[in-house]
């Protein structure tokens, strides 16, 4: 079986009537690089980038991030490697951020909110981002959004960004710009939200949780937590619908994407990409290989 799938490498991800989709890695550390590149990721899909958050006990400066992020687009050679604003708060602690204990952390002040509230902290990590854009093929991507003005306040501050590294006569690319959908609000407003954006890429984990109104910490909760209801799988119908028909491509990088019960139906919905933990990538194209 393992050496049957060290011959899909160098393979296209395309079902036997010619479909193709994506398939990309998730990656929550550089150390993680390895592993992508070993199972022949198309790109990077989802780049966690809280680890540079959550490894120091202060605020990573703008040169410790660009280096990062401009290691794994070099790494990348070319392929796209999709970074995730900062997603700390709720589960994900940095006792430097001073955040305040809360009573329901996933509901709480937490990624986006916090960019959006210390715009000095989001505007250095975006800085760090446009700068490394010269080194490869970087797009950004932010993550709980629930609103189109949060997206226009966030394309503000990116505006904001590159007219300083303008300023400063720094190069960057124009990068594209996307969203997690990984609020109920977020696919409901998705029709309203893909005019604003380059690209989706569904975060099933928090959508399952949110939909749900399911802790995903709480594992007393495990056989009420269902990432297959009709509910999400519903949502996840609408977003790709929406995402379509403004001519913008939509991906899934929560778990939920990796689950191969669900690939062909992902298939049928017209899913333009998935990311998934490296380990996942053959597999995954296996089954796409095989499907009609
Ligand atoms: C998700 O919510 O599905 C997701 C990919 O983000 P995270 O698991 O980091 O919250
Ligand atoms: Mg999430």
């Amino acid at each position: 079986q393992k050496e049957l799938l060290q011959t899909l490498k160098g393979k296209e991800n395309v079902t036997l009537s010619g479909q193709k989709i994506k398939l990309y890695a998730n990656i929550g550390n550089i150390a993680d690089l390895a592993a992508v590149l070993q199972n022949d990721a198309g790109g990077i899909g989802l780049f966690r980038s809280e680890f540079l958050y959550l490894e120091k006990d202060t605020f990573p400066t703008e040169e410790e991030q660009f280096s990062v992020y401009r290691q794994v687009a070099e790494t990348m050679a070319g392929k796209p490697v999709i970074i995730r604003t900062l997603d700390i708060g709720a589960d994900k602690q940095a006792d430097y951020f001073h955040l305040e204990p809360e009573e329901n952390p996933a509901m709480g002040y937490r990624a986006i909110r916090i960019c959006l509230t210390r715009k000095d902290i989001f505007k250095t990590q975006l800085r760090a981002i446009y700068r490394a854009s010269s080194y490869g093929s970087i797009a950004v991507m932010y993550p709980m959004i629930t609103s189109v003005q949060e997206v226009k306040e966030i394309k503000e501050v990116a505006e904001e960004v590159k007219a300083e590294l303008d300023a400063d006569h720094i190069p960057y690319k124009n990068i594209e710009q996307g969203i997690m959908v990984e609020t109920p609000a977020a696919a409901v407003l998705s029709d309203l939200l893909a005019e604003e954006v380059d690209f989706f890429s569904i975060g099933t984990n928090d959508l399952t949780q949110y939909t749900l109104a399911i802790d995903r910490q709480n594992t007393n909760l495990d056989k009420f937590y269902d990432p297959h209801s009709p509910a999400v799988l519903r949502l996840i119908e609408l977003i790709v619908k929406n995402a379509h028909q403004a001519g913008i491509w939509v991906g899934i990088c929560g778990e939920l994407g990796a689950d191969m019960t669900l690939t062909k139906q992902f298939l049928q919905m017209g899913v333009d990409e998935l990311s998934v933990a490296a380990g996942c990538i053959l597999p995954i194209r296996k089954i796409i290989r095989e499907t009609k």
